[in-house]
């Protein structure tokens, strides 16, 4: 048991580096698929791919329930030290690492006679449609549970701590295009400054006021206008708005009023201002059976004192589309404390590696738990 044990920590270990030293952005986890592939071949697992699109569904098992676990894969696009480059700032690494870490011990410790479980290791998470795309060729078919599972910021979540949901808001980013005519640097009068129009789109941003109960911001993440040419004023420019809620509804009440300032200015500026949905991801949907399935996992494992009840996040995660597309889905996120500093997407996060290890045994034991109380519960259809 102890060797086994021993064993296991080392290859995930050897998981983890690889990964981590091998980043590779939404859409483009090829080398992430093949790799993981590899590792599983000869396990006696059910492996689907998906030709040109990256990522790849395992299952092990079979009969009812079908119990799930997802895994992100894909890391950012990002400046590093003054490099850009792909790096997994978000953990999507250590998300792959755990996940494997529960399939290789299920392999080990065999698994109850009736039960499927599916291990579904999804691309392109950051851009938002990476759950919808898999959705889309079946992976979330006959599923009754679906757990995911994310690192969390130091200021969320100390080292040690785990959570059995994570209450995600809904995160839209837009595109906002600015279309008028240049004009002579002698001659202001004759066009509008698409730079002092993005200017007032900025201020006009913080003029926004919705219920401060439910927590939200919206703010203009890039902006480019102006060329070489600095004799010219613009008439163009693009921008992008990086939009935060809590809630769904909230999320279509900040989206109105930012098409109201675009409409205003435009009349004002006399000139178009078009928006466009970039990626939208939803706010969760958590269940309180597969919830209340991951705190009794997180007390058995590791005990209650490590427990915080429901954490609530301004993050997104696509993770949320499959219960809408399966709204019968039975899901929830596992949030795990790792000490993670400065915060996620910062080029340099980094975390408590010892983490992984307890959040493999609590994920193990709430797959366990859920084939059990599907039986005894005595459910069929
Ligand atoms: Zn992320
Ligand atoms: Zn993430």
């Amino acid at each position: 048991m102890g060797t086994t044990q021993t064993k296991l920590r080392a290859l995930l270990a050897d998981i983890f580096s690889y990964l981590h030293a091998n980043p590779e952005v939404s859409w483009k986890e090829y080398k992430t698929t093949k790799y993981i592939k590899g590792l599983l071949e000869d396990k006696g697992c059910r492996i689907q791919t998906f030709g040109k699109t990256p990522g790849l569904v395992v299952e092990i098992g079979s009969g009812e329930p079908v119990v799930a676990i997802r895994a992100d894969i894909d890391a950012l696009w990002q400046e590093v030290d003054g490099e850009f480059k792909a790096n997994h700032s978000c953990g999507h690494d250590a998300h792959m690492t755990i996940v494997l870490g529960v399939l290789f011990t299920l392999l080990e410790d065999g698994i109850p006679d009736h039960g499927t479980f599916r291990f579904i290791f999804q691309p392109a998470e950051e851009k938002g449609d990476g759950a919808l795309t898999l959705v889309g060729k079946g992976v979330a078919d006959e599923l009754d549970y679906l757990y995911g599972l994310h690192l969390r910021p130091i200021q969320e979540l100390r080292h040690g701590q785990f959570s059995p949901a994570i209450r995600h808001g809904a995160s839209w980013s837009v595109d906002g295009v600015i279309t008028g005519e240049d004009a002579h640097g002698a001659r202001p009068h004759l066009n509008a400054n698409a730079i002092q129009i993005g200017s007032e789109f900025f201020q006009h941003l913080n003029n926004i006021y919705l219920d401060p109960m439910i927590p939200h911001s919206v703010k203009m993440t890039s902006f480019h206008a102006g060329g070489d040419s600095t004799n010219i004023i613009p008439g163009n420019a693009t921008f992008s708005l990086d939009m935060r809620t809590q809630t769904n509804e909230a999320m279509e009440e900040l989206m109105g009023k930012v098409e109201r300032i675009a409409k205003m200015l435009s009349d004002y500026h006399e000139v178009e201002i078009d928006l466009s949905i970039r990626s939208s991801v939803a706010a969760a949907v958590i269940n309180m059976e597969a919830s209340k399935i991951m705190e009794e996992a997180i007390i058995d494992t590791v005990g209650i004192k490590h427990l915080v009840p429901m954490i609530t996040t301004t993050g997104g995660d696509d993770f949320h589309f499959y219960t809408i597309k399966k709204p019968h889905l039975k899901a929830t996120m596992l949030a795990v404390g790792c000490d993670l500093e400065p915060g996620l997407h910062h080029p340099n996060m980094m975390f408590n590696h010892d983490a992984i290890e307890p959040s493999v045994k609590i994920i193990v034991k709430a797959l366990m738990k859920t084939v059990e109380k599907h039986h005894s519960q005595g459910v069929s259809n």
